[in-house]
């Protein structure tokens, strides 16, 4: 699924849950729950898109949302407002493993996956321009509960 919403669900549970070790762990595990729903991605083969600028822009922006989230929690500094950028983060976190193969396709290098990427992939069995509708109605909810939790 997109950055943006791993961190709004990260930042959900980190709202929701009192118990701070706990909402860290479960927004971290949220990831790969997410991650196995149908979503957003590219019909083209991966070393295309990854090179495309149409994902270069859809990163950008994603990496923006995720900002405008964090900033909306420290301008507002709702209950558990700290631990919601925390979870924001660690729910968006196992994505970072991926820049590896992003700086080495750049570079033009082979990649070799990991176990992890591996099974990072293997969960991601559903990854369609269509995914698109997830992704939109889940980004709707998780704002749903947020503004639920903070008002
Ligand atoms: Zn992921």
């Amino acid at each position: 699924m997109t950055a943006t919403n791993h961190a709004l669900t990260g930042a959900s549970i980190g709202l929701i849950m009192g118990d701070a070790a706990m909402a860290v762990a479960i927004a971290f595990l949220s990831h790969y729950v997410l991650d196995a729903l149908p979503h957003f991605g590219s019909n083209s083969n991966d070393q295309d898109w990854i090179k495309s600028k149409k994902f270069k822009t859809m990163l950008i922006a994603d990496a923006l949302l995720c900002l405008v989230l964090v900033a909306v929690m420290v301008i507002l500094q709702p209950h558990n407002w700290f631990l919601a950028c925390l979870c924001a983060f660690m729910a968006a976190s196992p994505d970072l493993f991926w820049l590896n193969r992003f700086i080495r396709v750049h570079l033009k290098k082979p990649w070799q996956p990991s176990l992890l990427s591996r099974f990072a992939s293997f969960i991601q069995w559903f990854q369609r321009p269509i995914g698109v509708v997830v992704e939109i109605t889940w980004a709707a909810a998780a704002i749903i509960v947020i503004s639920n939790v903070i008002k």
